[in-house]
């Protein structure tokens, strides 16, 4: 018998070793992958070879665009692939964290990923302390939208346009309102984690299932439960110097050409921190991250 033609897809959710793949003609598939190799991320482009109705092998990963991992427990696990734009939710309360921020916009601004900020829960008093926070990573080029994930007019109003035709990966700290923002936007959302979650038998709403959902305008959102801080470990000192925008001007002036800023003589990102243009927690977060990623080499 000949083997069936392989189908062209994309993956829209991912559990474990089992993914489910939107085959092109508007189909669905659970698929697994075979042998060791690292498996797809969401939003792969793939391959399948069809097995029965409803399942599949994943044969390839068409090249990617880019690449994200998530921190789980210390390891970067790849999860989701070929983002057009990163969506962090930030709320007055509970306290959004600075670092981790930071990282994120390092994990897009390696990737050439713009990245949006909504500062969620508008409508609390510590908004406005919440958005002067901010003045800083606005200043350098990643836009704020101030609303409230609980009025969905609002949401739909400022955020759909932004979103429409795109393919948005989601970022949240636990409390932003990521779901409220999801549920907003995706009303499916909230049933099909729902489902998952019962389906696992759990009864609880974590779970680890990475989610494409496609936006009723054209358009996705990618949501991975649980997903709070990027990995960074294969980064190079040169990718993470791109999510700090304001050393692009003083790294002119560094006297070597592979200078890492940290203590090298003649560094214009140091000579710009002494003189006050570059922010002192923000030339730390950069040797933070850049220290852990040498410490991962070394195992
Ligand atoms: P997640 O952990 O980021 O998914 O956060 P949730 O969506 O579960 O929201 C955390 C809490 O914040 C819930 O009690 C929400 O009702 C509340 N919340 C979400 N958005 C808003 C908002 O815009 N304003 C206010 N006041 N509360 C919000
Ligand atoms: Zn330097």
């Amino acid at each position: 018998m000949a083997e069936p033609a392989a189908l062209g897809g994309r993956v829209v959710a991912a559990h474990g070793r089992h993914y489910d793949v939107e085959i092109e003609d508007g189909s669905r598939r659970q698929c697994y992958t075979r042998g060791k190799k690292a498996g797809p991320a969401v939003g792969d482009q793939v391959r399948v070879r069809p097995e029965g109705r409803q399942e599949g092998v994943i044969l390839d990963i068409l090249p990617r665009r880019n690449l994200f991992y998530r921190s789980d427990a210390q390891r970067s696990k790849q999860f989701a692939a070929n983002i057009d734009q990163l969506l962090l939710v930030l709320a007055p309360e509970p306290e959004f964290s600075d670092d981790l921020m930071g990282r994120a916009l390092v994990a897009a601004a390696s990737a050439a990923v713009p990245a949006l900020i909504v500062l969620n829960k508008a409508d609390l008093p510590g908004a406005a302390a919440a958005r002067a926070r901010l003045a800083t990573v606005e200043s350098l080029g990643t836009p704020v939208l101030m609303l409230s994930a609980l009025d969905t007019d609002q949401v739909r109003n400022l955020l759909g346009p932004r979103l429409q035709d795109r393919l948005t990966l989601l970022l949240g700290q636990s409390g932003m309102g990521k779901s409220t923002l999801l549920n907003a936007l995706v009303p499916e959302a909230l049933a099909a984690t729902q489902a998952h979650s019962e389906a696992l038998g759990t009864g609880r709403h974590t779970t680890t299932r990475t989610q494409l959902y496609p936006l009723p305008g054209g358009g996705g959102l990618i949501d991975s439960p649980g997903f709070q801080a990027f990995g960074l470990q294969h980064l190079s000192a040169h990718d993470i110097e791109q999510g700090f925008p304001e050393f692009a001007e003083p790294i002119a002036e560094c006297r070597f050409y592979n200078c890492t800023h940290r203590h090298e003589p003649g560094c214009g990102v140091l000579a710009a921190l002494e003189r006050g243009d570059i922010r002192a927690e923000r030339h730390a977060l950069y040797m933070r991250i850049l220290a852990e990623n040498e410490a991962a080499r070394r195992y």
